[in-house]
Order: structure tokens, then C-alpha cells, then sequence
């Protein structure tokens, strides 16, 4: 039996889990591609910042961003 470690990988039941870094407000999620059940590129926008993260190869980046 294998086991993987998927935790940073970003799959569809992630979205309960995180979301918005600077406001921990809820992240909509658009995907662009996905396989097997997992997001590999997409992003992930704050209504209320109105700041996309993007997702590449399948690892959300959540990093906040500086405001200009
Ligand atoms: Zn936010």
C-alpha cells in the first residue's frame, strides 16, 4: 500500500481548510488544470482583497502580497 504525503499539494477538500492570508476571508477557487481530483493550475481570488494566488504545479501560493 502507498501512501502519499499530499499535504501542500493543493486538492479540491483544501479550499475548507485555507484561506486568505491577509484577511482570512473565504478564496474562490478558479482551475484552469486538473488531474486526478487535484488542482494543478488555477488561482485562488479574495472577493474582499481582490488578490489572486495562484496555484502552479499543484501548490497554492498563499503568500500575501505587498500592497502597491
Ligand atoms: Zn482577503
Amino acid at each position: 500500500m502507498e501512501i502519499i504525503a499530499a499535504v501542500d499539494r493543493m486538492k479540491r477538500n483544501l479550499m475548507e481548510i485555507i484561506c486568505c492570508p491577509t484577511c482570512k476571508g473565504d478564496l474562490a477557487l478558479s482551475v484552469r488544470k486538473e488531474e486526478a481530483n487535484e488542482i494543478v493550475q488555477g488561482s485562488l481570488t479574495c472577493g474582499k482583497c481582490h488578490v489572486d494566488y495562484p496555484i502552479e504545479e499543484g501548490i497554492p501560493n498563499l503568500l500575501p502580497k505587498e500592497k502597491k
